[in-house]
């Protein structure tokens, strides 16, 4: 396991969903805002990028005051990564193929490991010189992101350092698919999993969940982050949905079910349950509530659900983990919903 602060990534801890913060690192006030927001989100590191000095000497004000570890997100430069391994970085993130001269890279693990800092190594496919002239076969593509990342591991192990945490990425899903299991076949390191360019938040969901989701699936990936152009509290919640999903996420609250409506539906099914959401959404229980449209299959297919309202023409029946409790009219269900879910 690697240790980034008081945050265990690898072997068997549960996996750590991760995200970036996406205003100046120099603007103090709100760095620490927005770290504060992805916490209450549900983030167990923050990543910031630190391109100049000055990033780095905000970073240092941050992290005394940030209560969650934070990466240093450092490219190019071995001076950023050494202040911000100096400041408190927890972890940095690493493209060792930006750092062409060897010393300066023994200058920045011989730093992390006085510092007991960990290390990220990226191998990302756009950075790979070889890959920038097209077209290049998938096959060998991946097999240039496998040697590279080898070359870096071999590095870094015979300067001693071991605490590191593997990333390999592609904007390709099923590239990057590809090169992960590669990686986790070829090494014991933990690793991070990413896709890049994911896009806006309402086109990142689909290809993030397939591609972590097929992984995770697999056993692969000890720390994830979602990427997408925005706010980043949405990063943090299509990586909790991807990982409540396959179920590898406690759930601390409650989770709504909706059936897809069909041709049996007596009343507004959608607006019904978006009432419902809006009722729920602050309970701190992992209650499971299903809205489903009729009686005819509702009952059976929420059987699992702690709660299940199944709805009729003015009415609904309500069940409790598939047994019906009650009959209500329709202006009743939500206020009788409420207090069921006092009784759990
Ligand atoms: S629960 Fe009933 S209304 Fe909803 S999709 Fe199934 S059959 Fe149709």
């Amino acid at each position: 396991m690697v240790k980034v602060g008081s945050v265990g990534i690898g072997s068997a801890a549960p996996i750590v969903i991760q995200s970036m913060t996406k205003v100046p690192t120099t603007d103090i006030a709100r760095c620490l805002r927005q770290i504060r927001q992805l916490v209450e989100a549900g983030c167990e590191l923050v990543r910031i990028a630190v391109p100049r000095r000055a990033d780095t000497a905000a970073f240092a004000k941050i992290v005394p005051k940030a209560n969650v570890p934070l990466i240093a997100d450092v490219h190019f430069s071995p001076d950023r990564a050494i202040e911000a391994i100096k400041a408190g970085a927890a972890k940095i993130r690493l493209n060792p193929g930006n750092i062409r001269n060897r010393k300066d890279i023994f200058r920045i693990i011989d730093a992390a490991k006085m510092h007991e800092t960990a290390i990220r190594i990226g191998v990302n496919e756009a950075s790979i010189r070889d890959l920038k002239a097209a077209p290049v076969p998938t096959a060998k593509r991946i097999a240039l992101m496998l040697k590279e990342m080898k070359g870096y591991v071999r590095l870094f192990e015979a300067r001693g350092f071991t605490q590191l945490v593997l990333s390999a990425k592609s904007s390709d899903a099923a590239r990057t698919i590809e090169i992960n299991r590669r990686i986790s076949q070829t090494f014991d390191y933990p690793i991070h999993l990413g896709l890049t360019h994911a896009g806006l938040p309402e086109d990142a969901r689909v290809p993030s969940a397939v591609t972590l989701g097929a992984l995770l699936a697999d056993g692969i990936g000890d720390t994830i982050r979602v990427s997408a152009a925005g706010n980043p509290v949405e990063e943090v919640k299509i990586a909790k949905q991807i990982l409540l999903s396959l179920g590898l996420h406690e759930r601390s609250g409650p989770e709504l079910i909706v059936c897809p409506t069909c041709g049996r539906t007596e009343i507004d099914v959608i607006k019904l349950a978006r009432r419902i959401q809006k009722a729920i959404c602050r309970l701190d229980k992992p209650v499971r509530v299903a809205v489903m449209g009729c009686v005819v299959n509702g009952p059976g297919e929420a059987a699992d659900a702690e709660l299940a309202i199944c709805a009729a023409k003015n009415k609904a029946f309500i069940y409790r983990r598939g047994r019906k409790v009650s009959t209500v009219p329709e202006e009743r269900i939500i206020p009788a919903l409420m207090e069921e879910l006092q009784g759990i």
